[in-house]
C-alpha cells in the first residue's frame, strides 16, 4: 500500500491503499501530540488498577482477548490481505497463531517468571534479599508494517502480561489493522484504556516517546531506530530495539538438498521476503551449490502470485511501494558485480505494487544486496568453498539478527552456530523462532539490543526490584561504620588480606596475625 496524507489541515488522515489494486481501503486521524498525550494519561490511569491484579488473574483476562482474537482471526486475515497484500494463511499462522500462543504459553508461566525470588548472599549471610518484577507503568510500542498483528501485539501482550499498559503506534503504511486489533480488544470487554492506539506519521511515534511513556519497545529500520534510540536517550526513557536483519543461510556440503531448498524458498519468499528474519543471502558450499540453486529455482517457479484479498496465492504485494525501487537498485547493483538473475528480477504488471520472486546466483560481497537489507523477494546467493569462508562471509555484516544453518551433520551445526554473530540461529529451520514464546527474540550488532519474548523478554517489561532484610537481628552499632580509627583501619586491612588472599587456608589465617 502506499500512504498519502490528506491536504486538508484541519482533518490530516493518513489514508490507506491497496498494494495491488491500488484502491483506498480507508484512513485513521493523523493524531496531534496532546490527543496522544491523552492516550497515554488515560493508559497510566487503567494501568494503576490492572497492576494490583496477581499474574494468574492478568493472564485469565487475556485468555479472553485470546479467544476474541481467534474468533475474528477471518476479518483479520482480511483486512491485511487488503492492506499489506499478504497471504490469508500467513497472517493466520506467522501472526494470529503466534499471539493467540504467545497468551496460551504466558497465561501458564508468567507467574513463575514474574515470581519475586530470594537470592542467597554469600558474603552477608546476615540479610535476606527477593528480587521481584515491578511493571514499569505505559510501555510505548512503535510498530513497522511488514506484520502488523504479529509485532505490536508480541509487545503489547508481553507488557500487559507483566502489569503494564500499553499504548500502539501502529505503521503509517499498515494502521487499519490495529485499530481494528483495538476493536476485538473493546469488544472482549477488556480494560479499554489499558491498551490505546495512537495513529499518525513518524511525528506520532516521536510525540507517544515525548508523552511521559516509561519503557519503548521500538520495531523498525535502523535508521528510525537510531533516532528513537536518541529521543529515549535525551528523556532517559529505556528502551528496546528491535531492527533490521540480513539473516544469512549457509548450505554445508552435506545439508539436505531438497530440504535446504525449499526452507530458502519458505525463508526467502514468505511475507514476499518482507521480513527482519527472512533469508537475505545464502552461501552454498561449492559441492551443494549447483543442485541447491537448480531446485531454489524450480520450486520458484512453482510459487503462484496473485491478490490474496481475492484468492489463494502464494505471494501477494509488496506492502511499501518505495520498496520496489530497493529492489530494482540492489539487482542493477549485483548484475554490476558480476551475478546472474536466474529467475524473476521485475516488478509484476497490472498491479500497483509486486515484484517477482527472484533468486540472483554468482553474487559477491562487494554488492549491496550481500550486505544491506533487501525487505524484498530476492534471495542472492554466493558459492563458497569452506565452513571457515562462510562464516567469515555470514559475520561481515553490520546486521546479526537471525542467521541459518543448514547440514546434516548436529554437531557441525552447533559448532558453527556458536560462531556466527546473531541474536538466534537456527539449524536446519529458517523463521520459526519468532513462533517460540519461550525464547528470548533481538538482535547484536545493528539489528538492535534488548530482548522481547521468554523470560529476559517478560522481565525486560519490568523494573527489577532487590529488597533487603534482616536475617538476624543484628548489633545496634555497625562495626563497620564510624568512628573510622586507626586500630580498626588495621585490623579491617588483616581480615580484608585473610579473605581474599590466595594460597590456602592457613596462608590466609596467617594473615590475621
Ligand atoms: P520504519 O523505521 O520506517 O518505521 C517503524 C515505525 O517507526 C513506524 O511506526 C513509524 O511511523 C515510526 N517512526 C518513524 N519515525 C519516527 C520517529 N522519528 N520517532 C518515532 N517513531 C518514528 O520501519 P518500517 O519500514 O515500518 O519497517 C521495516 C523495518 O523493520 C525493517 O528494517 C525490518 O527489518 C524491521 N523489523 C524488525 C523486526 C525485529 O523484530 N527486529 C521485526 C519486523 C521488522
Amino acid at each position: 500500500m502506499t500512504v498519502i496524507e490528506s491536504a486538508s489541515p484541519e482533518r490530516r488522515v493518513v489514508q490507506s491503499f491497496s498494494p495491488l489494486t491500488g484502491e483506498l481501503i480507508g484512513e485513521v486521524p493523523v493524531m496531534p501530540a496532546h490527543e496522544i498525550e491523552e492516550v497515554v494519561d488515560r493508559a497510566r490511569r487503567a494501568q494503576e488498577s490492572w497492576a494490583l491484579h496477581t499474574v494468574e488473574h492478568r493472564g485469565a483476562e487475556l485468555m479472553r482477548f485470546r479467544d476474541a482474537l481467534v474468533d475474528h482471526a477471518g476479518e483479520l486475515c482480511d483486512l491485511a490481505a487488503r492492506e499489506n497484500g499478504k497471504p490469508r494463511h500467513e497472517t493466520l499462522l506467522h501472526e494470529v497463531l503466534v499471539a493467540a500462543d504467545l497468551v496460551t504459553y504466558f497465561a501458564k508461566e508468567a507467574p513463575r517468571i514474574l515470581a519475586p525470588a530470594e537470592r542467597a548472599l554469600h558474603l552477608m549471610k546476615h540479610r535476606r534479599s527477593v528480587i521481584g518484577y515491578v511493571p514499569r507503568g505505559v510501555v510505548g510500542i512503535i510498530s513497522p508494517w511488514n506484520f502488523p498483528i504479529g509485532m505490536p501485539l508480541r509487545d503489547a501482550l508481553c507488557a500487559l502480561f507483566a502489569g503494564n499498559a500499553a499504548v500502539v503506534k501502529p505503521s503509517e503504511v499498515t494502521p487499519l489493522v490495529m485499530v481494528k486489533l483495538k476493536e476485538v480488544w473493546d469488544g472482549a470487554g477488556m480494560p479499554e484504556d489499558l491498551l490505546g492506539v495512537v495513529t499518525g506519521f513518524g511525528a506520532a511515534g516521536a510525540a507517544l516517546i515525548d508523552a511521559g511513556i516509561d519503557l519503548c519497545v521500538f520495531t523498525g529500520s535502523v535508521a528510525t531506530g537510531r533516532r528513537v534510540a536518541a529521543a529515549c536517550g535525551e528523556r532517559l526513557v529505556p528502551c528496546i530495539m528491535e531492527l533490521g536483519g540480513k539473516a544469512p543461510l549457509i548450505a554445508c556440503a552435506d545439508c539436505d538438498v531438497e530440504r535446504t531448498a525449499r526452507a530458502i524458498v519458505n525463508g526467502g519468499f514468505a511475507n514476499s521476503g518482507q521480513a527482519c528474519v527472512a533469508v537475505e543471502r545464502v552461501y552454498a558450499h561449492r559441492e551443494v551449490h549447483d543442485a541447491l540453486v537448480d531446485r531454489v529455482v524450480e520450486l520458484v517457479r512453482e510459487l503462484r502470485h496473485g491478490d490474496p484479498a481475492r484468492e489463494f496465492c502464494d505471494l501477494g504485494g509488496i506492502t511499501f511501494a518505495p520498496q520496489l525501487a530497493v529492489a530494482e537498485a540492489h539487482i542493477d547493483d549485483a548484475l554490476r558485480n558480476g551475478a546472474r538473475v536466474r529467475c524473476g528480477g521485475k516488478r509484476i504488471p497490472g498491479w500497483a505494487a509486486a515484484f517477482e520472486p527472484t533468486v540472483l546466483d554468482g553474487c559477491d560481497h562487494a554488492s549491496t544486496v550481500m550486505t544491506q537489507e533487501i525487505f524484498g523477494p530476492i534471495v542472492p546467493v554466493m558459492k563458497v568453498s569452506s565452513e571457515e569462508e562462510a562464516i567469515q562471509l555470514a559475520n561481515d555484516s553490520h546486521l546479526g539478527l537471525n542467521a541459518y544453518v543448514f547440514t546434516e551433520d548436529s554437531i557441525r551445526g552447533q559448532r558453527i552456530a556458536e560462531r556466527l554473530e546473531a541474536g538466534s540461529v537456527l539449524v536446519n529451520e529458517v523463521l520459526i523462532n519468532g513462533g517460540m514464546p519461550e525464547a528470548p527474540f533481538g538482535g547484536v550488532k545493528h539489528s538492535g539490543f534488548g530482548r522481547v519474548m521468554g523470560e529476559e523478554g517478560l522481565r525486560a517489561m519490568c523494573h527489577v526490584r532487590h529488597i533487603s532484610v534482616d536475617r538476624v537481628k543484628m548489633p545496634r552499632k555497625n562495626p563497620l561504620g564510624f568512628p573510622y580509627t586507626e586500630t580498626s583501619y588495621r585490623m579491617f586491612q588483616k581480615a580484608v588480606r585473610a579473605m581474599y588472599t590466595s594460597g590456602g587456608v592457613l596462608k590466609r589465617l596467617a594473615e590475621l596475625f
